[in-house]
């Protein structure tokens, strides 16, 4: 770890507080009752971090799942509303154009033991959110494919 890492001061925002803990690295625990994606949007916004990953565990009073209908290239959404573990959240960061994009899945566990998983779209947390954000050292972008209906890697 370096000097200038160890004597980073913590950084706080819009429901998180953050440390960084390497030069390419964060961790970001999201408030009690935030809404997950918005916290970790402007943690990203806020610090400038438009490429790299996130994954991170918690848990959740509500969330919003997506499944992309490939048929219709339309989006299904469904709310959960139900005291979840937040088993896994990993997401993927590129800008698209000037924006930042964040683009998570999860595995949420019910209290049965059994998982709800999807692309997630809003999820409100309650109890913990705890985050690990890597950051890329090139910046990425993601462009729109037509035929797939999907924002995707531009890399070539
Ligand atoms: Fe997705």
């Amino acid at each position: 770890m370096t000097a200038s890492v160890a004597t980073d001061p913590g950084l706080a925002g819009a429901g998180w507080t953050a440390r960084r803990v390497k030069p390419d690295a964060f961790l970001v625990s999201v408030a009690s009752g935030a809404e997950v994606l918005a916290a970790l949007n402007d943690f990203l916004r806020t610090q400038g971090i438009g490429s790299g990953r996130v994954s991170g565990i918690g848990a959740v009073s509500r969330a919003v799942l997506r499944f992309f209908n490939f048929a219709t290239k339309g989006y299904v959404d469904q709310p959960f509303e139900a005291q979840m573990e937040l088993s896994n959240l990993t997401g993927n960061i590129a800008r698209k154009g000037d924006q930042i994009i964040l683009h998570a899945h999860a595995t949420l566990g019910r209290s049965d033991y059994t998982a709800l998983a999807g692309h997630l779209s809003a999820a409100t947390i309650h109890g913990a959110g705890e985050f690990f954000v890597i950051v890329s050292d090139v910046p990425v972008f993601k462009v729109h494919n037509d035929a797939l209906g999907l924002d995707l890697y531009d890399l070539a």
